[in-house]
C-alpha cells in the first residue's frame, strides 16, 4: 500500500468543500485550503487547516490536491493556475460535479502536466458532508485510488470504485438524473395535491416508510410545503447538473424528456430569484401562473 497523504490541498471551501476539509484535517492529514472568496476559507482556519492566498501556494507541497468547485469552468481555470506548481508525484483528486466534457478537458490538462487524475464525485449533500458521510464514486488508477483512500474515508461513509477516470462522473450523472426527476415529480405532486384540495402532508404520511416513500420525499417535501429553502444544494447547481445530464444524453443521441422538463422548471425558479435557494425551490415553478 502507498503511504497515506500527509498534506492535502483543498481548492474550494463552499458548502461541500469546507466540511470536507475539516474531516480531512480531523483524520490527521495537514490541509492547505484555498477559496476564491477568502473569508470562506478563513472561517475554517486552525485545527490542522492552513489557508493559502493563491491556488498555486495551496498545492505546492501537497501529496493530493482535492478540487471541490462549482463547475467545470471553475475547476479548469483554478487548476490551470495551480497545476504547474504541483509536485511530480502528487495526485489530483477531482471531486466536483462537472460532467463528461469538462472531465475530458480536466484529463487532458492532467496529461499535459503528467499529473495522475482521480475522478471521484461525491454523492450526498450539506448534512452528509458535515457528518463525513458522503458516498464517493471513485475512478482512476488503482494506485492513485489507494493514495486517496484515507481522504475518501475521512469525508465519506462508503467508497465505490467504478473503473478508469471518467467512470465516477458518468455514474454521478445517472444518479443525478434519478434525483432531479424525483425532485421534479415531488414538486409537481405537491402542487397538484394543493390544487385539488388534498393536504400534501397526507400524501407524505401515506407514502412514508413504504416502497413509494423515499426519505428524500419527506425531506424536500416538507421544505416545499413550508416554503423553507435554506440551501443544502443550491438551485443554480441543480440546473447545472440537469444541463450536464442533457449534455451527456445529447452526445449519445438520446432524448430525456423528464430531464428536459425539470431543467426548464429550474430555469423558471431561478428567474424568479431562487438561484441560491435550495433545489426544493423548483416547486415555485409549478406555482407560477404560466403553469396553470
Ligand atoms: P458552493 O457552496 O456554491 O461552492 C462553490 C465553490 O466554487 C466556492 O468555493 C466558489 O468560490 C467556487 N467557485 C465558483 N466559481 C468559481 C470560479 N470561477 N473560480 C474559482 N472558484 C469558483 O457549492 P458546493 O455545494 O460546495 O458544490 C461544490 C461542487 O460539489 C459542485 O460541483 C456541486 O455540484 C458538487 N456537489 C454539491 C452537493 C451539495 O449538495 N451541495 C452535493 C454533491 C456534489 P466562492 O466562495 O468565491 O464563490
Amino acid at each position: 500500500m502507498p503511504e497515506p497523504p500527509q498534506t492535502v490541498a483543498v481548492l474550494g471551501t463552499g458548502i461541500m468543500g469546507a466540511p470536507m476539509a475539516r474531516h480531512i484535517a480531523g483524520a490527521g492529514m495537514r490541509v492547505r485550503a484555498w477559496n476564491r472568496s477568502r473569508e470562506k476559507a478563513d472561517a475554517i482556519a486552525g485545527d490542522g487547516i492552513d489557508i493559502a492566498g493563491l491556488p498555486a501556494e495551496a498545492v505546492e507541497s501537497a501529496d493530493v490536491v482535492v478540487t471541490m468547485l462549482a463547475d467545470g469552468d471553475a475547476v479548469l481555470s483554478v487548476m490551470k493556475e495551480a497545476i504547474p506548481a504541483m509536485r511530480d508525484d502528487a495526485v489530483w483528486d477531482q471531486m466536483s460535479t462537472i460532467g463528461i466534457s469538462a472531465t475530458e478537458r480536466v484529463a487532458a490538462l492532467a496529461d499535459e502536466h503528467r499529473v495522475t487524475l482521480v475522478d471521484a464525485p461525491a454523492l450526498g449533500t450539506k448534512e452528509p458532508a458535515e457528518k463525513g458521510e458522503l458516498i464517493v464514486l471513485a475512478s482512476g488508477p488503482d494506485e492513485a485510488l489507494d493514495v486517496c483512500a484515507p481522504i475518501f474515508e475521512a469525508v465519506g461513509s462508503r467508497t465505490i470504485r467504478v473503473g478508469d477516470a471518467g467512470a465516477g462522473t458518468r455514474l454521478k450523472l445517472v444518479i443525478n438524473n434519478w434525483l432531479l426527476g424525483l425532485v421534479g415529480t415531488l414538486a409537481e405532486t405537491i402542487a397538484f395535491a394543493q390544487e385539488i384540495d388534498v393536504d400534501p402532508r397526507n400524501f407524505l404520511d401515506a407514502i412514508d416508510g413504504g416502497p413509494l416513500g423515499p426519505a428524500y420525499a419527506r425531506l424536500k417535501g416538507e421544505m416545499m410545503i413550508d416554503d423553507r429553502f435554506d440551501p443544502s444544494f443550491p438551485a443554480r447547481l441543480a440546473l447545472k447538473d440537469a444541463e450536464l445530464v442533457l449534455e451527456a444524453a445529447e452526445r449519445h443521441g438520446l432524448v430525456l424528456p423528464i430531464a428536459e422538463t425539470v431543467a426548464r422548471q429550474f430555469e423558471k425558479a431561478i428567474s424568479e430569484g431562487h438561484a441560491d435557494d435550495d433545489m426544493a425551490a423548483v416547486y415555485d415553478a409549478w406555482r407560477q401562473p404560466a403553469n396553470r
